[in-house]
């Protein structure tokens, strides 16, 4: 009878590994479809970010969406993962950091000031010669590398800590800023946030979506916001759903907020919208 039951949980088992595999290897073959003749299944969109002083929007955050024919909606959680693995990452970045490149010079010829902030995988840093690429793109495009700010996982930043602090560093001094991304999830050490050339650091959202009625959430929110301090970075909380969650923010301190109760994630098109628009009754852009 048990190893019936044993029998029942190894075909399960198998049954729900080859779905996964299934999946990744349909996903695999799509992405290198869409990469390479119908890129218009991708899109970009920004979400806003406000300087919690100022309630100016200071900086946009570029996320990838990926509408596909035949998948439907898959959601960057899922495929960036798996371009990673499959060595597809390098030309989702090279079209990622194209189109928010354009979006962005259309944005400062509308008088916007905000910085975008770019997603970029650790695959990404390891390789000077896109980082190079990247500068000569910004160049062209008449923006600085100080227009953009990229942000990198921490769980991302832990896993090969020495590499990742020389890449780093060379990369600030070609003047790119970085802020550690989901921070609060990736186990870093206080020495390692030492020894990182990083200007911000973003709470990941977990700790932040239920914060005004979680008091948990409030008292870690609360220490990163005082370890910050001590390194001088500026903290971004993102998944701000609420107003009350912002007030606690503020009240405390967090420089920038990010979140659905801002907005949601749009569409250049859409942004522009919602930038030349009142809502919240924020001031929304600073001018040039
Ligand atoms: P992330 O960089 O931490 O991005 C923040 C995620 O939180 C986004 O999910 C955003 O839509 C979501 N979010 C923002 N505000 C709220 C809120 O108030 N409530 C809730 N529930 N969620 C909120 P998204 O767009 O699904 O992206 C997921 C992850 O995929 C990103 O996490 C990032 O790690 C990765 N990703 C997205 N676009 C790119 C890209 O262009 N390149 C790379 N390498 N990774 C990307
Ligand atoms: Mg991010
Ligand atoms: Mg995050
Ligand atoms: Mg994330």
């Amino acid at each position: 009878d048990e190893s019936k039951q044993h029998d029942h949980w190894l075909i399960a088992f198998r049954e729900e590994m080859e779905t996964k595999y299934l999946r990744r290897l349909t996903i695999i073959t799509e992405l290198k479809k869409v990469l390479t003749d119908n890129q218009s299944e991708l899109s970009m969109v920004y979400q806003p970010k406000i300087n919690l002083q100022t309630n100016n929007v200071c900086s946009v955050e570029a996320l990838i969406r990926w509408n596909s024919a035949n998948l439907g909606f898959v959601p960057p959680d899922e495929f960036i993962g798996i371009a990673e693995q499959a060595g597809l990452i390098e030309r989702v970045t090279a079209w990622v950091l194209d189109r928010t490149l354009d979006d962005l010079a259309d944005f400062r010829n509308q008088g916007y000031v905000f910085s975008m902030a770019i997603n970029l995988s650790t695959r990404d840093i390891q390789r000077p010669e896109m980082m190079q690429s990247l500068a000569e793109k910004i160049t062209r495009k008449g923006l600085t590398p100080a227009d953009v700010e990229l942000e990198i996982t921490e769980s991302d930043l832990v896993e090969d800590t020495a590499v990742a602090i020389s890449n780093l560093n060379q990369y600030q001094a070609m003047g790119f800023h970085f802020a550690i991304d989901d921070f609060g999830t990736g186990y870093s050490s206080l020495a390692y946030l030492k020894m990182l050339p990083v200007q911000t650091i973003k709470i990941d959202k977990s700790f932040v979506l239920k914060l005004a009625s979680d008091e948990s959430d409030q008292q870690i929110v609360r220490t990163v916001l005082n370890l910050a301090s001590v390194f001088k970075l500026s903290v971004v909380a993102e998944g701000v759903e609420d107003e009350l969650s912002l007030n606690i923010l503020k009240e405390g301190g967090c420089d920038i907020a990010q979140g659905y109760f801002i907005s949601r994630p749009l569409s250049a098109q859409a942004l522009s919208e919602w930038l030349a628009s009142t809502a919240f009754g924020l001031q929304k852009t600073e001018t040039k």
